[in-house]
């Protein structure tokens, strides 16, 4: 099966590194154009010119905009299919953490991981359902192993992936009719940015280790595939799904 995605553009938020530039990287190989996010305006430019020299004949630009600022989504979002579009996959892959005990954890805090992980999501798929105009899409909400399994320190994580999982089936049932399908891709423990921390503790990691079935972290690599094949033709069947990526870890205790 070879996956082609020519002719398609892939908006993918959180792109500047981690499971999100990979995805792009593969979504350029399917021969998609994409459009990269994030806050940081010259890791993002960085990061399109590295894509442009390995993918001479890609489309990439860059739509640099913080995802916390909600209530501006529509603007940024119609300024961005104005400008690179129409779109038709969008990866909602921009995530953040704030770990601390529950019993200390501030609203501030807890609604700001909420606000990047769940709230902004739904906004931007209510602006692409309208670009949409009935043309079909896929949408991939990157959740996490952690929306379904918990460990401490890890409150407003856990339950803005919970939610962002029930929001994916909501928004699957609601539009399955209009040809968009809405899936996510739940990873597991994977080597970034985000988990740099833990990887570097030795106890982190060792636990890591002895928990997943295939005895390691996983790399961004290891995700992106799933992406492309959930935003090709051949998945046009599958809405609704969370599917784990994960080494094995939520098949055992
Ligand atoms: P990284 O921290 O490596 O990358 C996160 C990306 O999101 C960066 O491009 C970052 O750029 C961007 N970003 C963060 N906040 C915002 C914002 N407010 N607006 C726009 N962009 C933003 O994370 P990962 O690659 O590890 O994670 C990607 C996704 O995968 C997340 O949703 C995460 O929850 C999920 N995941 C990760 C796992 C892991 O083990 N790594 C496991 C399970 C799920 P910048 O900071 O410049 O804005």
């Amino acid at each position: 099966m070879q996956i082609n995605l020519s002719n398609k553009t892939a908006l993918i938020t959180g792109s500047s590194k981690g499971i999100g530039l990979s995805i792009a990287s593969k979504m350029l190989a399917a021969n998609a154009g994409v459009i990269l996010n994030s806050r940081n305006d010259d890791e993002l430019s960085k990061t399109a010119n590295t894509l442009r020299e390995n993918f001479p004949e890609g489309t990439v630009n860059t739509a640099p905009f913080d995802l916390s600022e909600t209530k501006d989504i529509p603007n940024w979002f119609a300024q961005v299919s104005n400008n690179y579009g129409p779109i038709q996959i969008l990866v909602n892959n921009a995530g953040i953490t704030h770990r601390e005990l529950a019993k200390d954890i501030t609203q501030e805090d807890f609604n700001r991981v909420m606000r990047v992980n769940l709230n902004a999501v739904l906004v931007i798929c209510q602006e692409f359902f309208l670009q949409l105009q009935n043309r079909p899409g896929k949408i991939i909400n990157i959740s996490s192993l952690i929306s379904n399994l918990v460990r401490e320190t890890n409150i407003a994580y856990a339950a803005s992936k919970g939610a962002l999982n029930q929001l994916t089936r909501s928004l699957a049932i609601e539009w399955a009719t209009n040809g968009i399908n809405v899936n996510a891709i739940a990873p597991g423990f994977i080597h970034t940015d985000l988990t740099e921390s833990l990887v570097n503790d030795e106890k982190f990691n060792h636990w890591v280790k002895t928990r997943v079935p295939m005895s390691r972290w996983g790399k961004p690599n290891d995700i992106s595939s799933t992406a492309v094949f959930l935003a090709s033709s051949e998945a046009d069947y599958i809405t609704g799904q969370i599917i784990y990526v994960d080494g094995g870890t939520i098949a055992t205790i």
